[in-house]
């Protein structure tokens, strides 16, 4: 097979390190610490017309797609004294808490799909009044359903539940203090990033 190509596709890759300061809903104290963000933007050039276009296109939407990620985002840095995790942070922990079980599940849903179209192709075709083999697909398609659906269920619960404020606080405050920064050293970073005027 020949391929010929019909244009161009341009990636861009947009990387920020933004300085955060928190104040603690538990103890109101102020702390500071560095959000690392990446995101990627593409631009096409059809038939090679508009290079140059689409290299800045794909600049453009990187950089908006890391506005975006730098104006809602946080990381979950919990407060150097006392330990907490701010409410954003742990809404957030709770949507990460074992997302792999939410992909499990969809690819024991989008496995059933095809097992049922064979149960079914199975029973049309089958002119064997003993073949019991589509009664058996259907069994296996509806445990891949039960399954799939129960894992996601299952996994949601757990996150509702997961309360990462329930854990050993002086272990909490070890991380804080490891992620967070002085204002000092956010200023400096600030002063640097702004050029050297002023
Ligand atoms: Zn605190």
């Amino acid at each position: 097979m020949v391929q010929i190509p019909v244009g161009q596709e341009y990636t861009a890759v947009a990387e920020v390190t933004v300085p955060r300061t928190v104040r603690c809903e538990q103890c109101r104290h102020e702390y500071h610490y560095l959000m690392k963000r990446r995101a990627t933007g593409s631009g096409t050039s059809v038939l090679f017309l508009d290079n140059q276009g689409a290299s800045q296109r794909a600049q453009e939407r990187a950089a908006d797609a890391i506005h975006t990620i730098v104006k809602t985002d946080c990381d979950p840095v919990p407060c150097p004294e006392c330990g907490w995790y701010q409410a954003r942070m742990v809404e957030k922990l709770r949507r990460g808490y074992h997302r792999w079980l939410i992909w499990v599940g969809a690819v024991l849903l989008v496995a059933a799909a095809p097992t049922f179209a064979a149960a079914l192709a199975r029973s049309v075709l089958s002119e064997n009044p003993e073949d019991t083999s589509a009664r058996n697909l259907v069994i296996v398609a509806s445990s891949l359903v039960v399954a799939g659906s129960g894992l996601m269920i299952g996994r949601a619960i757990l996150g509702r539940r997961f309360d990462p404020n329930a854990s050993d606080p002086e272990e909490r405050r070890r991380i804080g203090q490891g992620r967070s920064i002085s204002k000092e050293e956010i200023e400096e970073r600030l002063r640097a990033e702004t050029g050297e005027e002023g």
